[in-house]
This record gives C-alpha cells, structure tokens and sequence, in this order.
C-alpha cells in the first residue's frame, strides 16, 4: 500500500515539504558552508494524523506502519527488534528490580546504526538510487555496508584510517568501498558531502539525511511494546546526537499517536572527553574549536552535527545529559560484561557508566532501560585495556593447578 501524508518539517523554522529524494536540509534554514559546524535546518518527519486513529493494542504494532517507506523496499534482513534483557544478577546486585537493557549488539552488522541505514536502504530503493555515501568513526560505515549488500547496493565510506579494525574489515567484508582518510571524523563527514555533491549518490550522513533519525527512533516503540508500561528512565550514549534525537522522536510520535502518556526521563550520556553537547546543553557554548580525544570511538565527535537539533530536542522534553569519565566508560564496560554477559562498546558502556553514576539518586522502584548501542568485539582494542591478558601455562596440570591455586 503506497504511504501517504508522511512529510518533512524543518526543525528551526517549521516550514513543511514533501518528502523526495533531493531534499536534505531546509533550503531556507541551512548554511551555505556545513564544515565543521552542527547542522541548521535539520527536517524531521511528520507522521500523518490519520495515524492516530489506527486501532491498535498498547504495544502490539508494526513500525513499519510508522516509517514514511513502505515495507516492500526494506531489504530483507532483520533489523531491530532486539532484546530488552532483564539481568536478575546485575539487578540484585545493585538493588535495582526494573532496569532492562536494550542490547542493539544483536543488530545484523552489530550496532544501533542499522536502525537508520535500513530505513536510508528503503529510502535510495524506493527512490531507484544505488550508490549511497558516508562518513562515519566506522559504524555507521560497517552497517551501510551490510545493510548495503543485502540491499544489493553500492556503498562509498570516509572514515578516519584509525578507526578501530574490526570495523573497516567489516566494510570491506561486506563489499564496500573504503575510502580511509588521514583525517578525523569531521574531516571524512565534509570530504562525503563534496563527494555527493560531484556524483549525486544519495549521502547518509547522520543528521544530514532525515531518514537517519527517523530510523533511529524505531528502539523506542519497541521498547514501549516490550515492557508494555510506563518507563521512567532511558540512558543514551551521545556522540552526534542523533540517537539522542531519534529516541526522544520515537517518544515523541508514541504521546502523539496516544501509545504512552508520558515521555521517559532520558539522560544523554557523554564522555567528559566528547562533551560538545553537553556544554552546549548546560552553558549554551556550541565550540567550533572543541576536540574530542575519548577512547569510546563511535561517540568520539568534535563538533556534533546534530548539536542544535540534539539539545533543541532534550531540552523540550526536560531530559539531560550527563558526562562519564573513560575510567568510568572502561569499568562499567567491564562490570556489565562480568555481571550480565553481555559484552558492549565503550560507548555503549558509557551509557551505563552514566546510569551506575547516578543510580544512587534514582528512586530503586524506578524503571529504566540502558540503551547498550554496539558489540564489544568491534572494538576488541579498547576492551583490552581493562583485563590482564595471562601468560601461557606450561602444558603440565600439575603446574596449572599450581598456578591457580586451586
Ligand atoms: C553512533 C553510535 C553512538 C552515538 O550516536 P550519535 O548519534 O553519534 O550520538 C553510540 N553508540 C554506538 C555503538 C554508535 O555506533
């Protein structure tokens, strides 16, 4: 069935379009040079009222009836619908009876970016185009590149050359073409947008693309659909902001549909080593010049590209954001793996570092949701800074049950 009524609107001065496959930014609200600087006139999607009388049980829905692509351009490999776990250990452990966590590492290419590269694949299928270019810390590049190829797509990726390994062979894995360059994120986000600009393939850039966001909204009904109840807290990583934004954009088209009553408390969490929208949010300084140096790659960003839209959003919720140390990021890391086994991303880790930072603040009864966004063996380099690596055993039991002690 062909959708109707889904439209654009610009996120700085509410001007509504057409959804079409040229449109990116706001022509009135975007600057005329985007380099290194957070994006104006990010569009949002509209859902169509007409949404809103959809007869549907609380928490039983297809969020393919609230994406603005039809379901037949989704290329066929399972997105989303990831596990929301309720680890007994790591609850009684620290006295907590409702915390859940969202573990997106089930993701197909293992990361939250999937959530927006699927919808973008649907977007360039619907629209006839085959080649789709990015930037990315390597994430959103390692999961274009699958969703890509099953997709059937052509994929071009500007990374840093540091991103960490696993991820880059990944990319090539999956058939993509690489293009490592010798600078930072920020650097490969500008050299993407020229790139578009002299071929015309569709760019993915986060933020950049609308579809990105929508995408990235899809965990919260799932979660809604999940825990079938009120959730009074969300802890997000942040990084650009735009998983920030999608999250808070799936709440807010969950209120407007009349699925949930109220908004969760969400808290972004940063590294103090990352923070642009964190002094963005606390003291209004968007820093042109800031330079990120955390560990945590996929939310290490200099200048977040989705900052205004980021804080816009979270300040009209009245969320917040907070920030964690790389120690905190490295242990919490560390402490969800040996607690709940499950094994994410620093940045993911910085999530829930961000929640054992203030859960003594919490109400215990609370209900809260760790949003765990990537697999920890993607970046296997950061992982091993916290665990003693032990040196060989003779191969003699004797002298391994001596060694042991056991
Ligand atoms: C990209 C990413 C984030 C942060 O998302 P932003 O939209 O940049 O804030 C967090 N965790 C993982 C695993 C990611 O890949």
């Amino acid at each position: 069935m062909p959708k109707t009524g889904f439209k654009y609107k610009c996120k700085d001065c509410g001007k509504v379009y057409e959804i079409n496959n040229t449109l990116m930014l706001c022509p009135y609200c975007k600057e005329e040079s985007l380099e290194g600087k957070p994006l104006k006139g990010v569009l949002e999607v509209v859902l169509p009222s007409y949404l809103r009388n959809l007869k549907v049980e609380f928490g039983n829905f297809d969020i393919h009836d609230y994406l603005p692509i039809e379901k037949e351009y989704f290329p066929s490999i399972p997105v989303g619908n990831t596990p929301l776990i309720k680890s007994e250990n790591l609850n009684n452990k620290i006295g907590y009876q409702e915390l859940y966590i969202k573990f997106d590492g089930t993701n197909p290419t293992g990361s939250y970016k999937d959530r927006a590269s699927y919808l973008v694949s649907a977007f360039a299928k619907k629209f006839g185009l085959e080649e789709i270019v990015l930037a990315s810390t390597g994430n959103a590049a390692s999961s274009m590149a699958g969703i890509g190829a099953a997709a059937g797509q052509k994929i071009f990726i500007f990374v840093p050359s540091t991103a960490p390994r696993a991820k880059l062979i990944q990319c090539l894995q999956y058939g993509a073409t690489l293009i490592p360059i010798k600078g930072n994120y920020d650097k490969a986000f500008d050299l993407s947008l020229q790139f578009s600009e002299i071929t015309g393939y569709l760019n993915r850039n986060t933020a950049y693309n609308p579809m990105t966001i929508e995408g990235k909204k899809t965990s919260s009904f799932e979660m809604t659909a999940q825990l079938k109840k009120h959730i009074d807290y969300v802890f997000v990583p942040v990084g650009d902001g735009v998983v920030l934004s999608g999250v808070i954009k799936g709440f807010n088209d969950l209120k407007y549909l009349g699925l949930i009553r109220r908004i969760p408390k969400i808290i972004g969490v940063q590294s103090d080593k990352s923070k642009f929208i964190y002094e963005a949010f606390k003291n209004g300084n968007f820093d042109l010049s800031y330079k990120a140096t955390t560990i945590a790659d996929s939310i290490s960003v200099d200048v977040a590209r989705n900052g205004y839209s980021a804080v816009y959003d979270i300040r009209n919720i009245n969320g917040d954001i907070i920030t964690v140390t790389d120690e905190e990021i490295l242990s919490a890391q560390r402490y969800i793996s040996m607690n709940t086994g499950i094994f994410c991303e620093p940045s993911s880790a910085a999530a829930a570092a961000g929640f054992l930072k203030t859960k003594d603040y919490l109400q215990r009864e609370s209900t809260v949701v760790l949003l765990l966004s990537g697999h920890g063996l993607k970046d296997i380099e950061s992982a091993s800074k916290i665990v003693d690596f032990p040196e060989t055993y003779e191969t003699d039991i004797n002298q391994i049950m001596k060694r042991l002690k056991i």
